[in-house]
């Protein structure tokens, strides 16, 4: 993976040399606290009054009324452990705002984080008037700005020097990049395993791989608030489907074989749904639009359940991280309602439909499986670079047009799966970042020196 190396110092130096011209995102708390989880933030912070604190255990998202993560373990000053809550805000002063001040159920919050400050001093004070230490969390850890216009689906100024590339050399770029991103993939996945351990990783993982693109955040909140260890414990598909809000309560108009199967699913959320009640997604946070039938965020819901009934044999998928055999394990997943049905109040249908698709397969092998056994073993990549892409998507389509114009090359890289992966890694490093329409991009001069 040297090429990945080459591609890291050209970004690395680009990203120092050019400024970037970028303007701030808006966050939504939801999306916040869901990076949090999976540590996007990192583990050790400094409050702002200096004090050096880690997070031990990032502990579990709240069903009960009060801060949003319970039972979490922060260290302050490399000292034991203290238990209790963590409670994260856009704004310092939501805490007052929101009347977590005099609320007791705060009483337990041992660090109040938050991304704005208030500009005056605050401070966080508990209804005991106890003191509670504050952190400032810094957005630019997930370099997620945005430039003022998305670029345009044209001719970019690169795809001249690119063009005077040997085949070989293109191939070289584009790998590199490519080696750059599943690298970066392998580091997040382990953080994950490092923080929740290695099972809820990959469930976390698979997850939101089933939400791309349109529902990822509802999946990795479903991932994080109902943990594999419960859902292995319990009826998994019944706490997937009522804490994701997809129950409907009126069965009379329906199918009768809708009916039993949705009656069996209510009879096992009813006892249940208050203790969940908290952890429900909000409907609005589900996009329906957009997406093929067979796509439906109700069909993958139900995937993600088979998957936790079979999780021994999706760790030893993960294990050998064969692609045939992980194609092979998908294609005989079966639920004996979804083969049949697009959505939970949806007709028969006459055919069976797969429950997972080739193209999910190969996000999962892409983003997932293969990413993880490339931490282990880099000579994996030839698994990686033998991936052929079935789809492609709007994104990959213009970086592939901005550096390679319309023609036979762009054709033959949107084929594969790793020269996709590499074509948008360098569309987020300088087609993103670039807010000067190509002109004072340094992707052009850099090529020349590859
Ligand atoms: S911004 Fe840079 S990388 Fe993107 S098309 Fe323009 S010159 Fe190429």
């Amino acid at each position: 993976m040297k090429s990945g190396t080459r591609y890291e110092n050209l970004r690395s130096t680009l990203v120092r040399e050019e400024p970037l011209v970028t303007t701030p995102r808006d966050w939504d708390e939801l999306e916040l606290q869901a990076h949090w989880f999976a540590g996007d933030f990192g583990r050790e912070f400094v409050t702002t009054t200096g004090q050096p604190v880690r997070i031990v255990q990032f502990g579990v998202w709240n069903r009960e009324a009060g801060p949003d993560f319970a039972e979490a373990a922060v260290s302050f000053d490399n000292g034991e452990p203290v238990r209790g809550a963590i409670e994260i805000d856009l704004d310092a002063r939501d805490w007052e705002r929101h009347g977590h001040a005099t609320n007791p159920d705060y009483e337990s919050v041992v660090l109040h984080i938050f991304t704005r400050p208030s500009g005056a001093e605050f401070f966080t004070r508990t209804a005991e008037h106890r003191l509670v230490p504050q952190v400032l969390l810094d957005l630019s850890r997930l370099s997620d700005d945005v430039v003022p216009s998305p670029p345009e689906a044209k001719l970019g100024r690169c795809s001249g020097p690119l063009r005077e590339l040997p085949d070989e050399k293109a191939y070289e770029v584009l790998f590199g990049a490519a080696q750059f991103r599943l690298r970066r993939k392998a580091a997040a996945l382990a953080r994950l395993a490092e923080l929740h351990g290695p099972d809820e990783a990959l469930f976390q993982a698979l997850a939101a791989t089933l939400g791309y693109k349109s529902n990822k955040l509802p999946f990795t909140l479903l991932a994080q608030r109902l943990p594999l260890r419960l859902l292995r414990k319990s009826e998994a598909d019944t706490l997937l489907f009522g804490a994701s809000g997809f129950l409907p309560h009126d069965l009379a108009s329906l199918e009768s074989s809708t009916r039993t199967y949705l009656r069996g699913l209510w009879e096992n959320w009813w006892p249940r749904r208050a203790e969940f009640e908290r952890l429900k997604i909000d409907p609005p946070l589900w996009r329906m639009s957009g997406q093929r039938p067979a796509n439906h965020p109700q069909r993958r819901l139900a995937a993600l359940a088979q998957m936790v009934r079979l999780w021994p044999k999706i760790r030893a998928l993960v294990d050998r991280a064969e692609a045939t055999a992980i194609h092979e394990f998908f294609d005989q997943l079966k639920d004996e309602y979804w083969d049949y049905h697009y959505t939970v109040t949806s007709k028969t249908s006459p055919r069976r439909m797969a429950l997972v698709g080739e193209s999910r397969v190969i996000e999962m092998l892409a983003n997932v499986f293969l990413p993880m056994a490339i931490a282990q073993d880099e000579n994996r990549w030839a698994d990686f670079k033998k991936l052929r892409a079935p789809l492609t998507n709007q994104r990959v389509e213009v970086a592939a047009l901005r550096l390679f114009g319309e023609g036979a090359r762009k054709k033959e890289y949107l084929k594969s799966v790793a020269l996709q992966q590499g074509l948008l890694q360098i569309y987020e490093d300088f087609c993103l970042r670039d807010a000067s329409d190509c002109a004072r991009c340094q992707f052009p001069r850099q090529l020349a020196q590859w």
